[in-house]
């Protein structure tokens, strides 16, 4: 079959490299790709939140299967271009992604249904969030409530730094998404990532991981997309994993059914598990990036599988096959980031790292000049690797890490610490 991936981020790349293990996949095309990609499958430059474009790529192409790797393509409605359309797709409708898109959408969903999450209540009035905040009082949670690329979310530890998230929220800083604020309890404990298929009906847990969101060694400086993660999340042990399918993710798809918006794709919850009990605090309507890069090298081919049975409707028959193995991925970023970087310095000895079933080097932010690959980004490699035990996978990452040549990169020396 042909396949096209759409995005062109880390995830994008582990994606397409699973799907290429699969013998059913007989052409790949990544839009817009990076050089990463393009050493494995065509890339094509089309605007991928531009659903016309995309489906006219698709016809042309004879393209019998679509995974949608980032949100804005989401949010922006393509999947329901494409499956309008007849074109299998892998990823919800604009109406089911609503879930990342809306903070307000999925508290009034999770509430809906009683699912367990933070305490909270929304406001359109500034005058009124300050009442609020001031009655509640610290540490709160102040959340734009459309997509903000994890900048609109504010843990204010004090009175002060909410009434000041407020005052930025309302102050136009976010545009739309900051039109409506959320204000959330502060819920205390451990984060992580749970990964479900679901095809408007059955849920099927595909994974868990832990990701390091701050940009310095022991979870200091700012936030950033991810600098790194692993799989499985050892805190989300197999009965706190059902609870929460149990309690937060089954009910809230099935309420999604019932409204008329079944959710259709990857859904990503994030957790927070405190004394054995996990409440939800986000919803993402996509795999999450880097975790998507050691879910996908744990799954190998059978990730395309569980793709297919998830967008034809199929999760009911469909199973895993755990192995019984662990992976974490080291993200190298531009110095400067999250902050300004340079782009465009040359990155050597990727030519020395292994690339096999437990080693790969996904590509983020690359581009290709002639024969070598150029920093295009912040978060620029997504060194991957699994063992049989977290340890073995993590030597193996700093491994392939040490033998890269980037001087004008950097990355997080402990990735994988709270595990281990
Ligand atoms: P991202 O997509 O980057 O994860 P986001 O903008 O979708 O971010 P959330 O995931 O809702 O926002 O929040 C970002 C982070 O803020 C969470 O990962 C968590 O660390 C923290 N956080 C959010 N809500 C709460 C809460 N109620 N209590 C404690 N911490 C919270």
């Amino acid at each position: 079959m042909n396949i096209l991936v759409l995005g062109s981020g880390g995830r994008e790349h582990a994606l397409a490299w699973a799907i290429l293990q699969n013998p059913k996949c007989d052409r790949l095309i990544c839009a817009p790709g990076n050089a990463g990609m393009d050493q494995i499958a065509d890339c094509a430059d089309i605007d991928i939140c531009d659903g016309s474009a995309v489906l006219a790529f698709c016809e042309e192409e004879a393209i019998d299967f679509v995974v949608i790797g980032p949100e804005a393509p989401l949010a922006a409605g393509v999947a329901d271009r494409l499956r309008e359309a007849g074109i299998t797709t892998f990823g919800p409708s604009a109406a089911a992604a609503r879930l990342e898109a809306s903070k307000a959408f999925t508290k009034e969903i999770c509430a809906a249904v009683n699912a367990p999450t933070a305490a909270y209540a929304h406001f359109t009035d500034a005058d009124a969030a300050r009442a609020y905040v001031q009655a509640q009082g610290a540490p709160i949670v102040v959340k734009a409530d459309g997509l903000a690329a994890g900048k609109g979310v504010i843990v204010a530890m004090t009175l002060d730094e909410a009434l000041a998230a407020i005052d930025t929220m309302f102050s136009g800083e976010f545009g739309s998404a900051g039109a409506e604020v959320v204000i959330e309890e502060f819920m205390q404990g451990e984060e992580a990532s749970f990964f479900v298929l679901v095809d408007g009906e059955t849920c099927l847990p595909i994974g868990t991981a832990q990701d390091h969101k701050r940009v310095g060694d022991g979870d200091t400086g700012p936030n950033t997309g991810g600098m790194g993660a692993y799989s499985p999340a050892p805190v989300l042990t197999d009965a706190i994993a059902q609870a929460a399918l149990d309690d937060i993710i089954r009910p809230t798809m099935a309420e999604m059914a019932r409204r008329g918006t079944p959710y259709q794709g990857v859904l990503y919850a994030g957790l927070m598990i405190e004394n054995g009990r996990a409440r939800l605090v986000e919803y993402n309507a996509r795999f999450g990036d880097p975790e998507c890069q050691v879910l996908m090298i744990r799954l190998g081919a059978q990730a395309l599988d569980l793709m297919l049975a998830c967008a034809e409707g199929r999760l009911d028959q469909a199973r895993v096959n755990w192995a019984d193995d662990h992976a974490l991925t080291v993200v190298m970023a531009a110095q400067g980031y999250p902050g300004s970087y340079t782009k465009g310095s040359a990155i050597g000895g990727l030519e020395n790292c292994p690339e096999d079933s437990s080693h790969m080097v996904f590509h983020a932010g690359t581009c290709a000049d002639g024969g070598r690959v150029l920093a295009n980004g912040g978060r620029v490699l997504n060194v991957t690797a699994r063992g049989e035990t977290l340890a073995e996978a993590q030597a193996r990452a700093y491994a392939m890490v040490n033998s890269i040549d980037w001087p004008e990169g950097f990355y997080r020396r402990d990735i994988g610490w709270r595990a281990l």
